[in-house]
């Protein structure tokens, strides 16, 4: 039963961003199964996802041909590795409808089995890159303050999450921060389009305080995700590629959770308007099933990297792993003959905007934003003044609590309330979505002291 399976956890397992006291106090919610856009915890209560699990399930839960294909690349050949000139055919296949869907200038992918592998791999790639053509000191990557880009050292350290820094002496030299497009909580008396134009010169700024010769690439997410769904003001990106264009210098755009239809596109990139030289992608490449990533690279530095030189020294045990691309190549198949994407482009995206958009009605909510499938609203004290409540967190973690009551999982990144629910939700569901949120929000409102 659920007590004697929490005892077990909470003795033997060691969770990811779970904070220990409220894992002790609470108990770990242990999910069992799941269907569509719902999932089931082991007391029978049924939870809408809105978070897709971690921005992953795109095409939501419980599809036997993920399961089917799965089983059948298990049997017929479950693990080979692509070291050593070798591949397999859900490799290969993979490889071929990535580069169709990806924009025209892309056209190769390296395989990795997760988001954080994908942007390790990024760096090396980078410093690869200019090492090949005789400027090995161009290793510096700029990247954003609040930024998430994964756990591992690299990873955390690309991120500019602070909390994440604080634990290990992060980040690794050659990684510096510039200041996000956040105009609701950074933005003070700027118009949107100013500031995100003041934001993006930041990284002229920075380029020319240390050295063009030092500044090898930048990296951001197309909207930034786990710091609080952080939409861009349109200022920001052109003028982000202006600067990227002018100094030569790479451009990454981080498209785990934008990629593969979160936005209305295939890739945050499209919807943005960005030209990158690397994509990592993950989570939605496979809508979680199996664990698979990859980084997807220009044709102007796969053919440096390809052309100039022998072995790129870098790979892991599971590149390219064969059940793991066979679900991902299956997954992407529905996602484009299903035309997922394109329902949450002209359809489901507008409408859960739309009604997303009615919550700034509440006296709690200062703003809500999106695009497509993703969304936050910010809970505040003064939505005139875009004030916060003072002790940053709590009051976002009470809004938390009051959704799993209710049915819904949403996610709380301080007083930010973030959604990104399964791609292949529906107008009906995401009328239930706003409901729970509402409520959820009416009894946070009631449970504030004051
Ligand atoms: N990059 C971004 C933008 C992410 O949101 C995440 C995970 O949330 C990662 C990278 C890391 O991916 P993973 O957890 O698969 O290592």
């Amino acid at each position: 039963d659920t007590s004697e399976l929490q005892a077990i956890d909470r003795k033997h397992h060691l969770h990811p961003f779970t904070d220990s006291k409220e894992l002790n106090e609470q108990g770990t919610r242990v999910i069992t199964r799941a269907d569509g856009v719902y999932i089931w915890d082991s007391e029978g209560n049924k939870l809408l996802d809105g978070m897709a699990g971690l921005w992953c399930v795109n095409v939501g839960y419980g599809r036997k041909e993920l399961a089917e294909v799965a089983y059948e690349q298990m049997l017929e050949l479950p693990y080979y590795n692509s070291f050593f000139q070798c591949t397999t055919p859900p490799a290969i296949g993979l490889a071929e409808i990535l580069a169709e869907l990806a924009p025209d200038h892309i056209n190769r992918v390296f395989f990795t089995g997760s988001g954080s592998e994908s942007n390790d791999t990024v760096i090396r790639m980078v410093r690869r890159y200019w090492d090949l053509l005789g400027e090995p000191q161009k290793s510096v990557i700029i990247s954003r303050k609040n930024a998430y880009h994964g756990s591992t050292m690299a990873g955390a350290s690309l991120g500019g999450m602070k909390f994440m820094h604080e634990q290990g002496g992060l980040p690794i030299p050659g990684i510096v921060h510039i200041d996000q497009p956040y105009w609701y909580a950074e933005g003070g008396d700027q118009d949107p389009e100013e500031f995100g134009l003041n934001v993006a010169q930041q990284l002229e700024a920075t380029i020319l305080d240390m050295g063009l010769d030092r500044i090898g690439a930048f990296i951001a997410e197309p909207l930034q995700g786990a710091g609080g769904v952080i939409i861009p003001p349109d200022s920001y990106w052109p003028e982000i590629g202006r600067i990227c264009d002018k100094y030569g210098i790479l451009l990454i755009a981080d498209e785990v959770i934008c990629g593969f239809g979160r936005t209305g596109k295939w890739f945050g990139s499209d919807y943005f308007g960005i030209k990158p030289d690397f994509m990592p992608i993950a989570k939605g490449l496979s809508s979680g099933y199996l664990p698979i990533g990859g980084v997807m690279v220009s044709d102007r530095v796969a053919d440096v990297l390809t052309d100039k030189c022998g072995e790129f020294a870098h790979g892991y045990t599971y590149s390219g792993h064969p059940a793991a691309a066979a679900v991902a190549l299956k997954n992407l198949q529905i996602l484009r003959d299903e035309h997922i994407i394109e329902t949450v482009e002209k359809d489901t995206g507008p409408y859960l905007q739309k009604r997303w958009r009615e919550l700034e009605n509440h006296p709690l909510v200062g703003e809500a934003r999106g695009v497509g499938l993703v969304g936050a609203i910010e809970i505040v004290k003064d939505k005139d003044k875009r004030e916060f409540f003072p002790k940053e967190g709590t009051v976002g973690g009470v809004c938390r609590d009051a959704c799993i009551r209710n049915g819904l999982v949403m996610r709380a990144v301080g007083d930010t309330m973030i959604i990104s629910p399964p791609l292949i939700i529906t107008k009906e569901q995401i009328d239930e979505l706003i409901e729970k949120a509402l409520k959820s929000l009416d009894e946070t409102a009631a449970a504030i002291p004051g």
